[in-house]
C-alpha cells in the first residue's frame, strides 16, 4: 500500500533568531517532507512570553530567515492557514486542558512559588535533583472548586503515569524513558493562561496532521511525555526522528553568544544559500557522501533519513570558505 504524504513541521521559538542549528532541522524536515510529495509547515511557539526575543517573534520574520527552504501553506505563497502562531491559538490549548481536567488526566495546582522554591532547596540541599511533588494531585474536589473561587492563582499539571511506554525513534532505534521516576507532573496550562511547549507542541501536532516530527535529539526525553499526552487525549501520535545535536569542531556547544552561527549574519556576510546549505549538511549524517555544491533538489533526491546516525554532527566553520 501506498504512504499517504507526510506533513512536517518547523517550529522554533523566537526566544532568539534562527541559526545553523535551527536551519539544519528546517532542512532536513524539507527535505523528507519534499521527497515524498509531502507538506512542510512552519510553526512559531511563541507561548514562553517572558524569554520573547523582540523582532524574532514576527513570523514575517520567519519566513525571510527560512530562505533556503521555504514553508508550505504560507501567507506569502498564497496559503490561507499557515504559518501557525501559537499565540493566536490559545482557546485550542486551554479547551483540551480543560478535558483533561474533565477525565481526571490533569489537576489544578495551587502551589505558590515560594512552596516551589522551598522544595527546589531542600532538594538541593539533600543533594536530589529538584521535582515537584504533586502534592496537588491530593486535593478533594470541593477544596479544589473552593480555591478557584477564590481567585488563587492556579496552573493546571498533567498527571503522568508510572512506567515507561518504549517508541521506536526513526534515528535512535527502540527507546523508553520512566519519566515519572525521575520528574513531578509537569504545568501544561500557567497561570496566565498560556500553555508550556509540551501541551502546545501535542495540540498542534495533532491539529495540524503532522505524521512525522524530526527535531532535535535534546526533545527525546520529552516524547515519553508527549506520548502519555496523546493517549490520554486519545489522539494518535506521530512518528519521531530525534536529529543528533549539532555542535562546533571541538564538540563544544554551538555558541550563540559569539553570534557567528546566526543564519542572518551569514546573509548579511554575502555568504549564499546554497553555502549554508552546504555547511549543515557537510556536519550531519543523512547523506551517502559528503559532495559540497548540490542545490537544493539535489539534496531533496539525496537525503536518506536512515543514514542519519546517532553521534553528533560536528560544524566546521572554517570550511566555509572552501564552499
Ligand atoms: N520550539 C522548540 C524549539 O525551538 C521545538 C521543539 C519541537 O520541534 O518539538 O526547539
Amino acid at each position: 500500500t501506498r504512504q499517504p504524504a507526510p506533513r512536517v513541521r518547523f517550529a522554533p521559538s523566537p526566544t532568539g533568531f534562527l541559526h545553523l542549528g535551527g536551519l539544519r532541522t528546517a532542512l532536513y524536515n524539507y527535505l523528507f517532507a519534499k521527497q515524498r510529495g509531502g507538506a512542510f509547515i512552519l510553526r512559531l511557539e511563541d507561548t514562553d512570553r517572558a524569554r520573547l526575543l523582540p523582532g524574532a517573534a514576527s513570523e514575517r520574520e520567519r519566513e525571510r530567515e527560512c530562505v533556503c527552504v521555504p514553508p508550505d501553506e504560507s501567507s506569502r505563497r498564497g496559503g490561507d492557514c499557515g504559518p501557525y502562531v501559537q499565540s493566536e491559538r490559545l482557546p485550542l490549548y486551554s479547551q483540551t486542558a480543560a478535558a483533561l481536567l474533565q477525565t481526571g488526566h490533569a489537576y489544578y495546582c495551587f502551589c505558590s512559588n515560594q512552596r516551589l522554591d522551598l522544595l527546589k532547596r531542600e532538594a538541593q540541599r539533600s543533594g536530589h535533583v529538584p521535582r515537584y511533588d504533586n502534592r496537588c494531585r491530593r486535593l478533594q474536589p470541593e477544596q479544589v472548586q473552593q480555591r478557584l473561587a477564590q481567585g488563587v492563582p492556579a496552573v493546571v499539571r498533567f498527571k503522568l503515569a508510572s512506567g515507561a511506554e518504549p517508541f521506536q525513534d526513526m534515528v535512535f532505534g527502540w527507546t523508553r524513558h520512566e519519566v515519572a521516576a525521575v520528574e513531578g507532573d509537569p504545568i501544561i496550562l500557567k497561570a496566565d493562561g498560556f500553555p508550556t511547549y509540551h501541551l502546545a507542541s501535542v495540540v498542534d501536532d495533532h491539529h495540524m496532521r503532522v505524521s512525522h516530527v524530526l527535531r532535535g535529539s535534546e526533545w527525546l526525553i520529552s516524547t515519553a511525555k508527549h506520548l502519555q499526552l496523546f493517549r490520554a487525549l486519545g489522539w494518535t501520535p506521530p512518528a519521531y526522528a530525534h536529529l543528533p545535536l549539532l555542535l562546533n569542531r571541538d564538540g563544544s556547544k554551538l555558541s550563540k553568544r559569539q553570534g557567528d552561527i546566526f543564519i542572518q549574519r551569514f546573509r548579511e556576510q554575502g555568504v549564499l544559500p546554497e553555502t549554508l546549505l552546504d555547511l549543515v549538511t557537510h556536519a550531519g549524517s543523512g547523506f551517502d557522501n559528503n559532495r559540497i555544491g548540490r542545490r537544493l533538489e539535489e539534496l531533496v533526491c539525496e537525503f536518506n533519513i536512515s543514514k542519519i546516525t546517532t553521534h553528533s554532527a560536528l560544524l566546521d566553520l572554517d570550511k566555509l570558505d572552501e564552499f
